[in-house]
């Protein structure tokens, strides 16, 4: 891989031969025809690769997955049905009951929600903390069953830059693998990969999809994570697998072990498969990915630096601004920008942030976010309504908090939006 991620975003994954399809085609198709009852028994040993059957594997999927695997620079990916099911998978492949993993406590709702409640019912145990504290205070929460550590390159809703070296060195020095959700970042301003994460995952619902048309998700594995070095805590790569015939991942896939594994068992027994329609919209979304994300993130600068300047905003918080906690880690993991997503509080709480929310007419309220159109949402009215001022507090969610998602509109257009919405506050 030496291309740039402008190409490689319209090149990667799949390479047509002569007179096949310029474009990635969809197979919509269930299941592949064999000639003899041997052909079809090596697939199912792993002992030959092919397809069968859509619940595991379909080629345009493969063709997709393949392109973000070239752009976040790993050795081999997996598409998914949705990010949460990207997630599950990604902790699940390595973890079973009675094991433990850390993760930063700045994530994503439905992402705290999966690991501290029902993976906890699965018998998988999770600690939640500061991303922000010292490696030797991180240190301090690794138990011996304790198989990965999970964070976020830049947190949704709450905008913190991750200092994902860090996270990498606090998993490496004691055998385990980072895994990062690098949805708000995207290949293309911030590969966790060259900073030492082990696997990343993606909504590719957000900006891969980029025009609010499909849920899904993806894996993509580094390669790199040496599982026979710590095999005595992943007997699921390391040890033979008796619904597999005693195949042992690690040693028959090399590279590819840990998504061959997912792949073989959890997508044959969760199937949480994409579809290849939702693949070819995704692949779309990819081709155009490298030229979004840096106006995305011009236009973000913008309205950014309008909010921060404007005394009826009583906080904001967008890595992009230079007063920002996380400014400098923003720059040094993305360094050409971080995303579009910020959050700010309007002056007079709760109340006002309401009022200012439907005062807006181009700005849509919506729960989605990281999309080409700028949409707009106040977690203590619709995410987390069930909570009260005390319990938002908590979570790290102010009540004034919106979570503002800039798209690809002129941004003067979305900027004389909020000041006639302000006004009427
Ligand atoms: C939206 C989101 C998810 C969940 O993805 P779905 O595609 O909605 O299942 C996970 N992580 C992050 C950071 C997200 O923004």
């Amino acid at each position: 891989m030496d291309k740039s991620i402008e190409t490689i975003a319209l090149h990667g994954g799949y390479k047509p031969g002569n007179g096949e399809p310029r474009q990635v085609p969809i197979y919509q198709s269930t299941t592949w025809k064999y000639a003899t009852s041997e052909d079809m028994g090596d697939l199912f040993d792993l002992k030959a690769s092919g397809y069968f059957y859509t619940r595991l594997q379909n080629p345009t999927n493969d063709f997709v997955a393949n392109k973000l695997c070239e752009m976040e620079g790993g050795a081999a990916a997996m598409l998914t049905s949705s990010g949460q099911a990207a997630n599950f998978f990604a902790i699940f492949n390595i973890c079973e009951a009675g094991d433990h993993f850390i993760t930063s406590s700045s994530i994503y709702g439905g992402t705290y929600n999966l690991f501290g409640v029902t993976m906890k019912k699965m018998g998988i145990d999770c600690t939640f903390v500061d991303q922000d504290l010292p490696l030797e205070e991180l240190q301090k929460y690794i138990k011996p069953n304790t198989k990965c550590v999970f964070g976020e390159t830049i947190t949704n809703p709450t905008c913190c830059v991750l200092d994902i070296e860090k996270f990498a060195a606090l998993a490496h020095n004691n055998g385990i693998p980072l895994i990062m959700d690098n949805t708000f970042a995207t290949p293309v301003n911030c590969r966790p990969i060259e900073f030492g994460c082990d696997i990343v995952t993606h909504s590719t619902t957000k900006y891969i999809d980029g025009h609010g048309s499909s849920v899904g998700g993806a894996i993509i594995d580094s390669g790199n994570f040496d599982w026979m070095a710590s095999a005595e805590k992943f007997p699921g790569l390391t040890k033979p697998d008796e619904s597999y015939h005693g195949l042992t991942y690690a040693t028959a896939f090399g590279k590819g072990a840990y998504i061959t594994k997912a792949t073989a068992q959890l997508m044959r027994d969760f199937g949480c498969i994409q579809s290849p329609q939702n693949a070819y919209y995704i692949q779309l979304g990819l081709e155009s990915l490298a030229v979004r994300m840096p106006q995305v993130c011009k236009n973000a600068q913008k309205i950014a630096e309008f909010l921060e300047s404007d005394d009826r905003i009583a906080w904001i918080k967008y890595p992009g601004l230079k007063g920002d906690k996380y400014y400098d880690l923003g720059q040094k993991y993305c360094p050409k920008g971080t995303c579009g997503v910020m959050c700010f509080g309007i002056k007079g709480g709760r109340e006002q942030s309401i009022k200012f929310m439907d005062s807006l007419e181009l700005v849509t309220i919506a729960t989605h976010v990281a999309d080409c159109k700028t949409m707009l949402l106040h977690p203590a009215s619709h995410t987390h309504r069930q909570l009260s001022d005390e319990q938002l507090k908590e979570a790290g969610i102010p009540a004034d908090l919106i979570r503002f998602s800039v798209g690809l509109e002129n941004p003067d257009d979305i900027i004389e939006d909020i000041k006639k919405a302000l006004e009427k506050i």
